[in-house]
């Protein structure tokens, strides 16, 4: 197979600042108040990685201000001024995506063919799509505002993208932000600091503030936000949610997911292999739409199961720089723990644990691809996200049972939906209770459309004019009109 790709130029570049990193709030850097820094390591070797400054309240206060009187500047150039920075940074992302993609893949795990040919060309098209709506505000949103100062907290699975997504509507509307990345991966928004940086974006509009779920409440709390923008667990979406009660804040929450994927009995079965593979093995399954959930007709189920076994027999495990692997490793020793202990649970409840034979690297976070098949719709693992490679299988005999079991949980965020028989895919798809359905295809992301989720999913849509519409707030145009026709 191909050579692994080069980690060299992604190591000199930490090592060239000194393995150590600082905050960054408006426009240079900070060190922590704290003068603390904790380890951020390669979960692929368990090696040290760099050090991360440790935020704490003061650190968040330095950057909430530096936001705060960057803001009505930021917002006064001008849409059309603000999009030729949203087009630099898209330019100079592209220009370091080289650098960006193995940053990622030394930080989180994820192949590296994921985020060279996955991860970081939808960031760069994430910024160019809204440098176009910053050219068009005036125009598009003519009775709206931004909202302000966004305090914006994401999780690690999908570093970069996840801080694209917050980002870059955010800025393009006018608002200025404070970022809190996953403490497992700061490095990305880090050299994204850098680019700020480089591209010449005013000093406070993007900050970015590192740390722990501790300095995500710091920033939570922070009276003089104006919107917390968080992706991350239900749990965490839940206790945010209660921290901001009353607040005033502005509050959207992308949360966690437990997707159906759902093959009737004429569906073409080996694309839908393949489908399944996309839908939960890529990222180690570490997707918060990840099509974890196999639902299948009952007349198909076994020859199903065969082939998609046959399938995973093929999925190599391995070293994430290797082009030729199809999964990395587990972002860290904890949720690897968290994926062992789930599938136990399953085998305990009754259903079967299926591995192929499957060669696992010795050191680092690693997990085999797995099928629980047999399970009940109510077990614990129809029901918790288990966030890794694993896919739990159930049979229904009608489209309204596939509806009625693919509901079935507390989550809503995405489905897919498997038949040649468009008309049945399209009286489905309606049903189910999710942001998203994607007919005989899986893991579709566009920066032009809305994602988000519903129930316990959260609420808020990130991307396309939805999106902004999370960032904008009705301004004096939108009250005169009001009372016109009052
Ligand atoms: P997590 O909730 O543990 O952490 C997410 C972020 O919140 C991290 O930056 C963390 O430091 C911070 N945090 C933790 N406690 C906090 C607190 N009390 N106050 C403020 N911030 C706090 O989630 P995770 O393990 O990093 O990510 C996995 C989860 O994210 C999964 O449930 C997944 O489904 C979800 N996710 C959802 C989407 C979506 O768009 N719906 C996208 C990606 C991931």
């Amino acid at each position: 197979g191909p050579a692994p790709e080069s980690c060299e130029a992604a190591l000199q570049w930490i090592a060239a600042r000194q393995g150590k990193f600082d905050h960054f709030i408006d426009g240079d850097w900070t060190k922590p108040q704290s003068k603390k820094w904790f380890e951020s390591r390669n979960p692929a070797t368990g090696e040290p990685l760099a050090k991360i400054a440790a935020g704490n309240t003061k650190d968040v206060d330095a950057a909430v201000a530096a936001a705060r009187k960057a803001q009505k500047g930021w917002s006064a150039l001008g849409g059309p001024a603000r999009a030729r920075f949203l087009y630099a940074l898209a330019r100079a992302i592209q220009r370091n995506a080289r650098l960006l993609a193995v940053l990622e893949t030394l930080d989180n795990g994820k192949p590296v063919r994921e985020t060279r040919d996955i991860d970081i060309p939808l960031v760069a098209r994430h910024f160019y799509h809204h440098a176009g709506w910053a050219q068009l505000q005036e125009q598009e949103f003519a009775e709206f505002e931004p909202m302000g100062v966004i305090g914006q907290i994401i999780p690690w699975n999908f570093p970069l993208l996840m801080l694209a997504w917050k980002i870059a509507s955010a800025i393009a509307a006018g608002n200025t932000v404070i970022l809190k990345p996953a403490e497992y991966t700061s490095l990305t928004a880090l050299c994204f600091a850098e680019i700020c940086k480089d591209v010449g974006l005013p000093a406070g509009v993007v900050n970015i503030v590192t740390g722990d779920g501790k300095t995500g409440e710091a920033l939570v709390k922070h009276p003089d936000i104006d919107k917390i923008a968080f992706t991350g667990s239900t749990d965490v979406g839940r206790r945010i949610r209660s921290v901001t009660a009353g607040s005033g804040k502005h509050l959207t929450l992308e949360l966690g997911g437990k997707s159906p994927f759902i093959v009737f009995e004429d569906a073409d079965l080996d694309s839908a292999v393949e489908g399944v593979v996309d839908a939960i093995w890529f990222n180690q399954g570490q997707v918060c739409c990840a099509g974890s959930r196999l639902l299948l007709q009952e007349g198909i189920a076994e020859r199903m199961i065969a082939k998609l076994q046959k399938r995973m027999e093929t999925l190599r495990v391995g070293d994430p720089l290797d082009k030729s692997i199809d999964m990395g490793a587990i972002v860290d020793p904890v949720q690897l723990e968290t994926i062992t202990s789930l599938v136990g649970k399953g085998a305990e409840e009754g259903g079967i644990v299926w591995q192929p034979e499957c060669k696992l690297p010795t050191a680092g976070c690693f997990y085999p691809p797995t099928l629980i098949s047999n399970v009940a719709p109510a077990a614990t693992v129809a029901q918790a996200e288990i966030f890794g490679p694993v896919i739990v299988s159930m049979t229904f005999r009608t489209p309204d049972e596939a509806v009625a079991i693919a509901n079935n949980t507390r989550y809503g965020l995405a489905a897919s939906v498997w038949s040649e028989n468009i008309n049945l895919a399209l009286d489905i798809a309606p049903k189910l209770d999710c942001g998203v359905v994607w007919i005989n295809s899986t893991n579709q992301f566009d920066a032009a459309c809305g994602f988000g989720g519903n129930r316990e999913s959260g609420y808020g849509r990130e991307g396309g004019h939805e999106g902004m519409m999370e960032v904008l707030k009705p301004n004096f145009l939108s009250k005169l009109q009001l009372s016109k026709d009052a």
